[in-house]
């Protein structure tokens, strides 16, 4: 039996040589430094730190040696891992720094930047305008009022006073979507005798108004009508009116001249005056054509060749729709009493206002919703 080893050998051991050690510590830090990003420095970690590394496994080995050469085996295993530590923890507190700082430059937020670059949609400047309208209406107390688009003859035509005969209703102005036969075995709102038309103006909403309500009415009364125009520059088929009527007692021309007057102010500016042309219209009596003073010459470059003005052809007015006091057979289809009460009316298209306003050229503009034309409108909503 031999005696036990007393003398160290550091041969005995291979993994524990200086040089071995040297070599492991100095893989793990070239790991560590090739590491380009935090999991390969993961895995560099547990590949030159973990449980089965070559230093871990070397450490171990430390048990087996005699106890003169421990001492000096330790300290090496231990300085080459505290080596190895350290690097390790600087190396992961540049990477880390590393992608903080690459996280802040990728998830800026550019707060000057547009926040949508779909821009945004908005309405039509013929809504906008016919709202515009209406609300200087209510303003003064009026009450906006809206009906049927399909509308029977007795509204559209009847109860408004036109003859039998009037030329309005020809096949070439009006749309019938019913004749008079085919209305008789519906259940059409009027009378057997009514067609069924696409309404041509907006004053049956008038009669329905003062059907529905005790005098005083005051209603403002917007919505599309049609006729059988082509398009063109300057027709549409389906257009959009606003219509104004007040039922009460003792109204006269100067009410509806004055209120006229106002809805220009409020639209176009102060000062603005208006006048009134004799005109015939069936549903009002007496009727005109009422003009409003051009808003862009005031009126200057009537007579003035020097100072032409392309809004209203130098004619000084722009012509704005037609008026009156409603014709008492109107009141009296509507049940209301002519003695007792009177009132005015005044119609006018959108369109148009909307062309001169604005110094639209082309009808067709307004109604083929490119928004190259509704865009300078601007986002009013
Ligand atoms: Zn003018």
């Amino acid at each position: 039996m031999s005696a036990p080893n007393k003398s160290y050998d550091p041969v005995e051991v291979e993994a524990l040589k200086p040089e071995e050690i040297e070599r492991m510590r100095d893989e793990a830090l070239a790991a560590f430094a090739a590491a380009g990003g935090l999991d390969a420095l993961h895995e560099a970690k547990v590949a030159h730190t973990g449980p089965t590394s070559p230093l871990s496994l070397a450490n171990r080995e430390i048990g087996a040696l005699p106890p003169q050469a421990k001492a000096e085996a330790g300290k090496r295993v231990g300085m080459a891992r505290g080596a190895v530590n350290k690097a390790l923890a600087a190396r992961q507190a540049e990477l880390e720094a590393e992608r903080d700082a690459r996280v802040l430059v990728e998830e800026a937020v550019d707060v000057t930047l547009p926040h949508d670059r779909l821009p945004a949609g908005a309405r039509h400047p013929l809504t906008t305008l016919c709202e515009r309208i209406e609300d200087v209406f209510v303003a003064m107390g009026y009450e906006v009022a809206e009906g049927p688009e399909v509308e029977t003859e007795w509204f559209n035509f009847d109860a408004l006073n036109f003859g039998p005969d009037h030329p309005a209703r020809a096949m070439q102005d009006t749309f019938f979507v019913q004749g008079k036969a085919a209305a008789d075995s519906g259940s059409a709102a009027g009378s057997a005798e009514s067609g069924v038309v696409l309404r041509t103006h907006t004053s049956p909403v008038q009669v329905r108004a003062m059907l529905d309500r005790e005098p005083p009415v005051y209603v403002v009364c917007p919505g599309r009508v049609y006729r059988t125009d082509e398009l063109d520059a300057t027709h549409t088929p389906v257009f959009t009116q606003v219509e104004l009527l007040a039922i009460d007692e003792g109204l006269t021309m100067a009410d509806l001249k004055g209120t006229i007057e106002h809805m220009v102010r409020s639209l176009f500016g102060e000062g603005l005056t208006t006048r009134l042309r004799p005109n015939y219209f069936p549903f009002t009596e007496p009727s005109a054509e009422l003009d409003m003073q051009c808003y862009v010459c005031r009126g200057e470059s009537a007579g003035n060749p020097d100072r032409p003005c392309r809004t209203c052809s130098s004619e000084g007015w722009i012509e704005l729709g037609g008026c009156g006091m409603v014709n008492p057979r109107v009141l009296i289809a509507a049940g209301i009493d002519p003695e007792k009460y009177s009132g005015f009316a005044f119609g006018f298209g959108i369109e148009r206002l909307l062309m001169f306003r604005h110094n639209v050229e082309d009808m067709r503009d307004m109604v083929e919703g490119d928004v190259r034309f509704t865009r300078p409108f601007g986002m009013e909503i």
